[in-house]
């Protein structure tokens, strides 16, 4: 690892530690940094010397230098050391062509301790050594001097800058919101800081600058972006952190075309210069409504890396006038019920073991399936597997070529609901994708999804709750449809016209991940009051929660919409991650605990007392709601 930087020389170095080269040979050189090897030949002392930029080796001879020689002796591992001699070229046959410094070492005439080290808890000179992941985040500041988490910290910062340059270079102003707020709902807990000057009060911590961005349209600033650090209080997993940085921002005059139209471009331009050697898939990005998107990949984010698209199985199970005549009756009644039989190829899978089938069809199970269906297209064209029996003979070949199966291969097949069936099959297809190794892990595959309802009936409430946004704007020619059947805006059904309405909202996915989602906004206050009514806010309950920006919607708000992207999930994307921890400085773990600051932790009863608050216990696990 080289550096470019002009110059990082300081009082204690002339050059970084990855800087010198064959060329510097015969000059004298002063390194600092921290002792990644050490190997004592007697005579002979060599140091690896290491700081971010790389390592260089140095020599120490008793010799031509005893007391720098002394010095190293004392020297261990991580300990921090300057160290000052000649550069030199390495004897022929030991130059190191893994090393951008490999071609020299520092014969050093002076080693100084700066700074001594306990021996740490783990090797920071092995990266592939495996080691446990608490130890890792309790002593964090050691696990980012190992090179893996040192290059992912690299990267992270490359795709920040890259960020901040494609939007400053596209008339973006970057904003600085506030994280001591109001709640802004984006379906999550929020995390709340009670106030001390105003005892009995609460600020939320933003779960996004949403309001704050669209306040910024109203007062013109036209286009914003920011780096925001947002707090959402859910249950975490691989790519969530109760506190994570979205990549914010916000346009004025702006119609979905023109906001993914930038996003597309800036997106483009980012993964090129932060990640050059990953290909991206295909360019324009595809485009698929939602509906789209559930039809042929079960799922909102499709992994566009490899096909293994759903399949309909109902032209093969239905007569011509549409009634289900499988023989199968599994089939024949989801079909009769309005549900959906449908299938996916796996690839060279036709060998499956009994044992492997059912551990699918438990996976299907797991996801909300009653079962899975399977046929087994064998060498020689049989076609295997407990439902030809049922189906017979016509029917089975019809299945396989509507499938577009081939030999060897294995038809998995979920008869239920529409959604159940599409979301089954789309999870054994993500599942089934990265097992059976199908997608290029080099390739960026990114996609839109848009078109989104703009809501889905909540049933324990009797109300629509938006998809996405509550702010999302709805598609112009569905306007008419945000009413609901009984006319009372504030007695919402599952039957209201409001269903069908679909938003302008859009997400951005990149290999099977959710990277962002946006939307053209509601800017007129009516229209906004429309929807909140149907999202089940009393006008008392609206102007308590938007009221600034329901009111700055009467001081003329320009049209506008913007997204935002998940800067850790694109971190870690781009960084051959699955947790976005491995792309955090100091990330928590599954539980919110931070290992190395012991946080959270018990307050001093001197900080509630001056909020005005007591402890009085939680009720113990299992007894919520009771
Ligand atoms: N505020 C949304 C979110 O955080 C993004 C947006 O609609 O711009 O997901």
């Amino acid at each position: 690892m080289t550096d470019s930087t002009p110059s990082l020389a300081t009082p204690y170095r002339t050059h970084t530690c990855g800087a010198l080269r064959a060329a510097d040979s015969g000059s004298d050189a002063r390194l600092a940094g921290w002792v990644h090897r050490r190997r004592d030949h007697g005579q002979l002392i060599f140091l690896d010397l290491r700081d971010r930029h790389g390592l260089t080796q140095v020599v120490i001879d008793a010799t031509d230098a005893p007391e720098a020689h002394a010095a190293a002796s004392r020297v261990r591992s991580e300990f921090v050391v300057s160290v000052a001699g000649r550069v030199e070229r390495r004897l022929e046959g030991t130059e190191n062509p893994r090393l951008p410094t490999g071609e020299i070492e520092l014969r050093a005439t002076r080693v100084e301790i700066l700074t001594e080290a306990r021996t740490p808890p783990f090797y920071i000179n092995e990266p592939d050594a495996p080691v446990d992941e608490s130890l890792r985040l309790r002593y964090r500041y050691l696990d980012l001097r190992r090179q893996p988490m040192a290059d992912r910290l690299l990267l992270r910062s490359r795709l920040v800058q890259a960020i901040r340059e494609a939007h400053h270079a596209n008339g973006f102003v970057e904003v600085e919101t506030p994280n001591l707020i109001k709640s802004t709902p984006e379906g999550a807990r929020d995390f709340i800081v009670p106030s001390r000057l105003q005892p009995g009060s609460v600020y939320a911590l933003p779960q996004s600058p949403q309001q704050l961005k669209q306040l910024l349209m109203v007062a013109g600033v036209d286009r914003y972006f920011q780096i925001a650090r947002c707090f959402r209080d859910e249950d975490l997993r691989g790519d969530r952190q109760p506190e994570f940085t979205q990549l914010d921002l916000e346009m004025s005059f702006v119609d979905e075309d023109a906001v993914m139209d930038f996003v597309e471009r800036m997106v483009i331009e980012v993964s090129r210069s932060t990640t050059p050697d990953r290909p991206i898939q295909e360019v324009p990005f595809p485009r698929f409504t939602y509906a789209e998107a559930l039809e042929r990949y079960g799922s909102d984010k499709p992994d566009l890396r490899f096909d293994m698209e759903l399949v309909d199985l109902a032209p093969s199970l239905t007569d011509t006038g549409g009634t289900p005549v499988s023989g199968f009756r599994v089939f024949d009644e989801a079909l009769a019920g309005g549900g959906r039989v449908k299938a996916i190829v796996v690839p060279g899978m036709a060998g499956a073991t009994r044992r492997e089938i059912d551990e699918l069809t438990e996976t299907a199970k797991r996801f909300g399936a009653r079962g899975l269906a399977h046929l087994a297209c064998e060498a020689g064209g049989d076609v295997k597997g407990p439902i030809v029996k049922f189906l017979g003979d016509t029917t089975t070949r019809a299945i396989v070529e509507d499938a577009g199966a081939g030999e060897g291969d294995l038809i998995l097949i979920v008869a239920d609901t529409a959604d159940v069936t599409n979301d089954v099959l789309g999870r054994l297809r993500a599942e089934l994708g990265a097992r059976l190794g199908l997608a290029d892990p080099n390739v960026l595959a990114y996609c839109w999804v848009h078109r989104f309802p703009m809501y889905q009936w909540d049933a324990e409430n009797g109300r629509w709750d938006a998809t996405h946004n509550p702010f999302s704007g709805v598609v112009p020619e569905d306007e008419a449809l945000l009413v609901t059947a009984s006319g009372d805006p504030a007695r919402p059904s599952p039957e209201d016209p409001a269903g069908q309405a679909r938003a302008m909202q859009y997400d951005i996915a990149l290999n099977g991940w959710e990277l962002g989602g946006g939307s053209v906004r509601i800017h007129r206050r009516d229209l906004l009051e429309r929807s909140f009514a149907l999202q089940g806010y009393s006008l008392e309950r609206m102007r308590n929660m938007f009221g600034a920006l329901l009111e700055a919607f009467d001081y003329g708000p320009p049209p506008h919409g913007g997204i935002a992207l998940g800067v850790d999930r694109w971190a870690a994307l781009l960084a051959h991650q699955t947790n976005i921890r491995e792309v955090m400085a100091f990330p928590k773990t599954q539980s919110g605990s931070d290992l190395m600051l012991e946080a959270p932790s018990e307050p001093d009863p001197a900080q509630f007392a001056e909020l005005g608050l007591r402890f009085v216990g939680v009720k113990p696990a299992g007894d919520a709601g009771a």
